[in-house]
Parts: C-alpha cells; sequence; structure tokens
C-alpha cells in the first residue's frame, strides 16, 4: 500500500465512529489505495484531529516516539494491524457475511491489550475506563480505537454500516440518516462526484 502524507481535515473524519474513521486512515481502497498513517506522528496527528486524546498525552507520546523511533515503528505497525483487521471485518460484516476467525483473533489480542493498560476511575459516582499514555505508552491511540471498535461491533448502529458508493473511496461509515438510504462518506465529495459523473454521462448520451 502506498504511503502519503497527509494533514487530516474534519472532513476525514465522517465514519460517525472513531474506529471507522481509522479504517478510513487508508483512501481508495477500491482503486489504488493510498495509507495515510506514514509515520507514527501521522497517527498523533489523526488521534488529536479525532480528539481521541488528552493535548498532555499526546505530547508525552510524540516525546516517547522521539526517543525511540524504533519503538515507535512497531506500535504504529500494530495501530495498522488493528485497522486492518477491524476494515476486513466491516468490509465482511457491511456485504452481510461473518468476520473471519484471523480478523475476530486479532481483535479480541488488540482487547486484551487495551483492557490489562487500562485503569477503572470513578466519575460522578459512575466508573469510566481510562487509558493514558503512562500506562499505554506508544500503543494508547490504538487501546482508545479499539474500545471503541469493540463497542461499535457489538452496537445495534452496526446494521447501518455501508462501504462508500464512490470511485476511490473505500471509506466506511454508519449510515445515521433518517431513510438509511445514504451512499456516500460525503455528499460534499464523493456524492457530488458521482451526480456529476451521472450528470456528465446523460449530456454525452
Ligand atoms: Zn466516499
Amino acid at each position: 500500500m502506498r504511503l502519503e502524507h497527509h494533514e487530516f481535515r474534519d472532513m476525514d473524519l465522517v465514519g460517525g465512529d472513531p474506529a471507522l474513521d481509522l479504517v478510513n486512515t487508508v483512501t481508495a481502497r477500491d482503486t489504488l489505495p493510498r495509507d495515510w498513517l506514514d509515520e507514527y506522528a501521522a497517527l498523533l496527528r489523526w488521534a488529536r484531529k479525532a480528539a481521541l486524546i488528552l493535548d498532555a498525552d499526546a505530547e508525552a507520546l510524540a516525546a516517547q516516539a522521539d526517543a525511540a523511533p524504533s519503538k515507535a515503528a512497531a506500535a504504529l505497525a500494530r495501530a495498522k494491524q488493528l485497522r486492518e483487521a477491524l476494515c476486513t471485518a466491516l468490509y465482511a460484516l457491511s456485504s452481510g457475511a461473518e468476520p473471519a476467525e484471523a480478523e475476530l483473533e486479532t481483535l479480541d489480542q488488540a482487547r486484551l491489550a487495551a483492557s490489562r493498560a487500562a485503569r477503572l476511575i470513578s466519575r460522578g459516582g459512575r466508573l469510566q475506563t481510562q487509558w493514558s499514555a503512562e500506562r499505554s505508552g506508544l500503543d494508547l491511540i490504538a487501546h482508545v480505537v479499539t474500545a471503541y471498535a469493540i463497542e461499535l461491533l457489538k452496537d445495534a448502529r452496526l446494521d447501518r454500516l455501508r462501504v462508500c458508493d464512490g470511485h476511490d473511496c473505500g471509506w466506511v461509515f454508519v449510515d445515521t440518516s433518517k431513510s438509511g438510504r445514504r451512499r456516500w462518506c460525503d455528499m460534499a465529495t464523493c456524492g457530488n462526484v458521482a451526480k456529476a459523473k451521472r450528470f456528465h454521462q446523460r449530456h454525452k448520451e
């Protein structure tokens, strides 16, 4: 998969869930995929854009990555392994199939690792699971996304899981529209391109 430097924008976060947005850090899965996580710093930029981690944790991770580049590369590889297992499982689910054993195993390993690093805290009388750079180290982002992924995979929202119909896209999203007939990750990008294409074709005919 070709690596590509990318500055993440709000329009890159249209999946409706951080787990889906992580899958969408690869674009054009249907044609020539480009991977926007070209380095650990890109994963960090993505997580900050998605407001998944605290600023203090982001700074701690940046320092850890600077101090140990090979560890950062290994952590990035683990995050991508999670991303690809999620993607394969979600594509299967979106076509009405069951996720394969291999993907479930990868997700289960990620779940175990995340749960070992998690800490239970009490907030306003309720228990919450919390992750920190201190306990998760460079895997913090993967741990947080894993928690979202497991919740999503157990959730009824998955009935509305879609793969974008757009060309050069392949993004996954949860269709929250009333009609349940959303076809594109983003009407302003893929939706418009598809409409313009149809318009163009009609004019040629
Ligand atoms: Zn799309």
